[in-house]
């Protein structure tokens, strides 16, 4: 994992656990509590590379029936207008 905050150059990354949001085409599957690093200064979150490709494998394992959902949300659409 990187040591540096890519966006704005801080070293200070903080070792937190943190809501990932996985999205594919119109799919969006939520895994809470994701290890990953942020940055102290700009707030951009690092994550280990075997810990996205083991959400992106769970994301097609529940597509694909061969898991189980733990929980559903429903989460309203819209599309943006400028009041
Ligand atoms: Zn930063």
């Amino acid at each position: 994992m990187k040591d540096k905050s890519v966006f704005c150059g801080n070293k200070n990354l903080e070792q937190k656990y943190v809501q990932y949001i996985y999205k594919h085409d119109s799919k969006f599957m939520i895994v809470n509590d994701v290890p990953s690093k942020v940055c102290a200064f700009c707030g951009e979150q690092y994550f280990e590379g075997k810990d996205l490709e083991n959400i992106e494998k769970l994301f097609f394992d529940i597509i694909n029936n061969r898991k189980q959902v733990n929980k559903k949300i429903e989460v309203p659409v819209f599309d943006f207008e400028v009041c």
